[in-house]
């Protein structure tokens, strides 16, 4: 059978896939079926330096060759490491490695509940998020995911989460009663549509949290690891978390969740209270090593003139109403057209492009030539136009 067929016949069907088979990574993106396309996805913001990276290629294989993986009862170099680039580079104290952004953000709660109930005992354990956020697919991430599409077939669901609405301050003072431990929010809201939430908003999130004693909980899956063009997002927006989650982009394309712990919290989790098989083991630390190396100021800096750079010519097509996002973080509004069908006929002419929503989604490598990104936009812009064009046919 070839592939497609043995997907059809063995894996669950969970996914609407688009029809392409990949097999390689290339400098521009992926190949696969003797097509190459150029990728402004990396995998779902992943693969931070694209799919065919000699350097991260190099790193991950030196670390197979020395030592793949060890239980989390012994200490390994890569891990150690990490953790303390993580902090050093954030301010944050202390680390809990796991595999994936919803285990990253289980993690946190985790910690919220367990800061609280040390501290207050009962009846503290409510979690605030917000409406069209997204934290994941574990009964307790979809709990706390803001949308209700995801709080169905699987019940009963989690108790003890409240969602508000984005940058409403008054909404979330009134939702701060006496049994709430948290507040947990993307600083951008990523598979909710790209949404920025303002800086006012935040500032006074953070205000009205700590006044309280409540834990601010950035989940920084998506907007983490120099995605944002900072190294995470909370960096450029003025607030400091007291719990921050990370995965994604941080070991380049390797499976690799963080929860990072303020001062607050750094003790919280005590010996027994929170484990992993898999999480931190030595190749995806030393993939993320390499990845935070090339995340310097300079390698940042270039992220925020190719972000930039996309928003100027984004908007100067006619068919774009609106970019919303930050950094390598794109939301485009279409004037005409679906989003999920402008996402098929780019594939069909050799680009990827993702979907949020009602928005076309870019999120680039943040490595991207300014050569790929200009063959990439020609591509975006024909087919956008094309669409446009066949609307008003219709229309008129
Ligand atoms: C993708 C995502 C998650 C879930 O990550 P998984 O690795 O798929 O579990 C959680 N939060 C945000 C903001 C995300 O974008």
């Amino acid at each position: 059978m070839d592939i497609k067929n043995l997907d059809h016949s063995y894996i669950a069907q969970t996914y609407g896939r688009y029809d392409a088979v990949l097999t390689e990574g290339t400098d521009a993106g992926f190949s696969g079926d003797g097509k190459g396309y150029i990728d402004f996805g990396s995998g779902i913001a992943v693969n931070t330096f694209g799919a065919n990276d000699a350097g991260w290629i190099e790193a991950v294989c030196a670390q197979t060759r020395k030592l793949s993986h060890t239980s989390n009862y012994f200490y390994t170099e890569p891990q150690s490491r990490l953790a303390e680039s993580l902090c050093t580079r954030t301010g944050l104290k202390r680390v809990f490695f796991s595999n994936s952004g919803a285990e990253a953000n289980e993690c946190a709660i985790k910690v919220a509940r367990k800061y609280s109930h040390d501290k207050y005992g009962d009846g503290r354990a409510t979690i605030l998020t917000l409406q069209g956020s997204f934290h994941g697919r574990t009964i307790t991430t979809l709990s706390a995911t803001g949308q209700d599409v995801f709080h169905t077939d699987f019940m009963p669901f989690t108790p003890g989460f409240v969602h508000v609405p984005p940058n409403d301050i008054a909404a979330l003072e009134g939702a701060l009663t006496a049994d709430v431990c948290a507040l947990m929010l993307e600083p951008v809201q990523g598979e909710g549509g790209v949404i920025t939430l303002e800086r006012e908003y935040l500032a006074a999130a953070q205000k009205l949290c700590a006044d309280r004693d409540i834990l601010l909980i950035l989940d920084e899956v998506q907007t983490g690891n120099g995605r944002t063009g900072t190294l995470y997002a909370f960096q450029q927006l003025g607030i400091t978390p007291d719990v921050m989650s990370t995965a994604k982009g941080l070991a380049g394309g390797l499976p690799l969740g963080a929860t990072l712990m303020g001062e607050k919290v750094s003790e919280t989790l005590g010996k027994g209270k929170h484990g992993s098989t898999f999480g931190g083991n030595p190749i995806c630390c030393a993939a993320a090593n390499y990845v935070l190396g090339r995340l310097d100021d300079a390698f940042l800096a270039e992220v925020q003139a190719k972000a930039a750079y996309f928003r100027e010519k984004l908007l100067a097509l006619p068919s774009v109403t609106a970019v919303s996002g930050l950094g390598l973080m794109i939301g485009i509004s279409l004037k005409a057209g679906d989003a999920h069908d402008a996402a098929l006929k780019c594939l069909e002419k050799g680009l990827i492009v993702l979907t949020a929503k009602d928005k076309v989604r870019l999120l680039p490598p943040l490595s991207i030539s300014y050569a790929d990104i200009d063959r990439g936009l020609a591509i975006l812009a024909d087919v956008l136009a094309q669409i446009e064009s066949k609307n008003d046919t219709e229309q008129s």
